[in-house]
């Protein structure tokens, strides 16, 4: 097994597109490796490659087809596979591509390992375990508890793409959360495509599920990746502003401060709402970083909606904003939708929105000079070693190799843009997660 005729197979894998892919990516290439293959770069030669596309906007499917090109370009006797939403959504498209081998949809990517052994005339017979790809070292890990949406958001695929929301049962993920924490991992961060459906149809939900992860010895924290405004349960809430386990920050995709254009993307909250429910959760968790997805030139958006979203951004104080332009997704309504907005107003509006995102970002970074955070340093990065807040802030500081993968506090010292510098506490202490020490909760909001 492993072997071609004598030499060593190689393969390639490049994922596009949310954490979800990442994560299914990352199980792929495991999988691969596990039949003794040897993982190469995307630029290497080749005797497999899999490109695991995204479809979310319309310079996704681009850049999934020249992925797919240069694999060709690379290699032209390999074997290049395609999965991801844009082998769901544009099948015939990449079929018409010369030397594509295998297509699958996200509903078939399972198969993928087992299609490919067999397609390169080496069945393994072991089936693919359902289980996180474990990488000794990473001291952050993805883990995907839920994928599908029913949402039907008028811009978005995905409901289409990926189908209705499943969830994996709790006991498989509270077991690779185990064996995640005994590879080194601190933190866990959970994924799916829409997180807060965790537990749907079940007799469970995300709020059940963070409770019982908590309870995890050595885990350090839990973060979550995305959650829908109305998803944010009284129970979660209470979970991270007492266990100490779950990162104070929350991803809260906005899209739009403009109640008409909420409405038309479909989107089930008002802005007031927004600006209340995010105020509650600021006071309720100290120290707490809202970040958020705003997407511009949506079909019917004025200059007077576009200042909405301005508006509500600095209200919200966002620590961090995601801007993307309106990019309209074949088979979804808003891409018939009257009054489509020009590119050269969605180029203005974005670049007009990421200037402000910056500039929230770094007024709640200055929020921590002079306190203390707990950073898990992930890297070396130059003379510095470099990490990020339990409040989704990068920190660098000056210190040794040993701490990398450690949660350590880090007194603030100093800021450049968005970015913080501190000094490590003599001895390295690693303090309960998710907390600041010395820190005013108000004034650091
Ligand atoms: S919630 Fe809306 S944007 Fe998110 S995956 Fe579902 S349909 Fe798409």
């Amino acid at each position: 097994m492993g072997c071609m005729m004598g030499k060593k197979i190689t393969f390639s894998i490049h994922t596009l597109g949310c954490k979800v892919n990442q994560y299914e990516g990352e199980r792929i290439a495991t999988e691969l490796g596990k039949f003794g293959w040897k993982k190469v770069d995307f630029s290497a030669r080749a005797d497999i490659y899999v490109v695991n596309s995204c479809t979310v906007t319309a310079v996704a499917s681009h850049k999934s087809r020249q992925l797919i090109r240069r694999a060709l370009r690379n290699n032209p006797y390999a074997t290049v596979a395609v999965t991801g939403c844009y082998a769901d959504s544009d099948r015939e498209e990449i079929a018409a591509i010369v030397g594509v081998s295998l297509i699958l949809g996200n509903g078939e990517k399972d198969e993928l390992p087992r299609l490919l052994a067999e397609k390169v005339g080496e069945l393994r017979l072991n089936e693919m375990a359902e289980e996180t790809p474990i990488r000794a070292s990473h001291t952050r890990s993805l883990i995907k508890i839920q994928a599908g949406c029913n949402q039907f958001c008028s811009y978005c695929i995905v409901p289409y793409v990926r189908g209705g929301p499943w969830s994996r049962p709790e006991a498989k993920i509270i077991d690779d959360v185990n064996r995640l924490v005994d590879a080194g991992t601190q933190e866990v961060v959970l994924t799916g495509i829409h997180l807060g459906l965790y537990g749907m149809g079940q007799k469970t939900d995300l709020g059940n599920l963070l409770a019982k992860l908590i309870e995890i010895p050595g885990l350090g924290r839990i973060r979550l990746s995305s959650i829908e405004l109305r998803e944010i349960t009284p129970q979660i809430i209470e979970l991270a502003s007492t266990s100490g386990k779950i990162c104070n920050h929350l991803h809260i995709p906005l899209q739009s401060g403009s109640n008409k254009i909420l409405s038309r993307m479909n989107r089930h909250y008002t802005a007031d709402e927004f600006i209340r429910h995010t105020d509650e959760f600021k006071h309720q968790i100290a120290n707490l970083a809202i970040t958020t997805d705003i997407i511009v030139g949506f079909p019917g958006e004025t200059d007077n909606d576009f200042e909405d979203s301005v508006r509500l951004a600095e209200k919200v104080g966002f620590s961090k904003l995601h801007v993307f332009k309106f990019s309209p997704r074949k088979g979804t309504p808003a891409a018939d939708f009257d009054q489509q907005v020009s590119r050269e107003v969605k180029d203005k509006r974005s670049a007009a929105l990421i200037s402000i995102g910056e500039k929230l970002s770094s007024q709640f970074a200055a929020g921590y000079i002079g306190k203390e955070l707990t950073v898990l340093i992930e890297r070396r990065q130059g003379g510095y070693v470099s990490g990020v807040s339990d409040n989704y802030i990068r920190v660098l500081c000056e210190g040794p190799d040993e701490v990398v993968g450690k949660l350590i506090t880090v007194k603030i010292i100093g800021q450049e843009e968005t970015i913080l510098y501190g000094r490590i506490k003599s001895g390295y202490p690693v303090t309960q997660c998710c907390s600041v020490v010395g820190a005013d909760p108000v004034s650091a909001r």
